[in-house]
């Protein structure tokens, strides 16, 4: 068993599609086994993002995941890094594979309605960036 931190972006829950991304992730098995919705501070979303610092993308990213509401998922399931980013599809919608989220769901490269860890270290990092270990223990089954 694998958990990955998955997000609902501002653009999903703005055009009221928390359900249709939760319906993507249930249906091909993946357990959710924390959720919350939350607003990042412009400072929470440059940490959350600090990877990506040095891009020409940064500032424009990190203004918009701080634009609205988003919602924090923790996925769980066997190879759920790499399931949750094949739901998700491509980076870019416009070469996303069809049946994948953003290819259904995405606005832009940039507003792309969701997030997926990359990797189990990023999992790792990203889950405790917005669970405790309270609330990952309520989602135990
Ligand atoms: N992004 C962007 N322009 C780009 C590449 C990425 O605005 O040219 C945004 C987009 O929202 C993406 C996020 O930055 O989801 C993180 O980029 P990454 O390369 O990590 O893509 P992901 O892992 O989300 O597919
Ligand atoms: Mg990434």
């Amino acid at each position: 068993m694998e958990r990955t931190l998955a997000l609902v972006k501002p653009d999903g829950v703005a055009r009221n599609l928390i359900g249709e991304v939760l319906r993507f992730f249930e249906q091909a098995g993946l357990r959710i086994v924390a959720m919350k919705m939350l607003r990042l501070s412009k400072k929470e979303a440059q940490e959350f993002y600090n990877v990506h610092r040095d891009k020409p993308f940064y500032d424009s990213l990190t203004d918009y995941m701080s634009s609205g509401p988003i919602v924090a998922l923790v996925l769980e399931g066997e190879n759920a890094i790499s399931r949750c980013r094949e739901i998700m599809g491509a980076t870019n919608p416009a070469e996303a594979a069809e049946g994948t989220i953003r290819k259904s769901l995405g606005l832009d490269k940039e507003k792309n309605t969701v997030h997926g860890s990359d990797s189990p270290e990023s999992a790792a990092r990203e889950i405790a960036f917005f669970f405790s270990e309270r609330e990952l223990l309520a989602g135990q089954r």
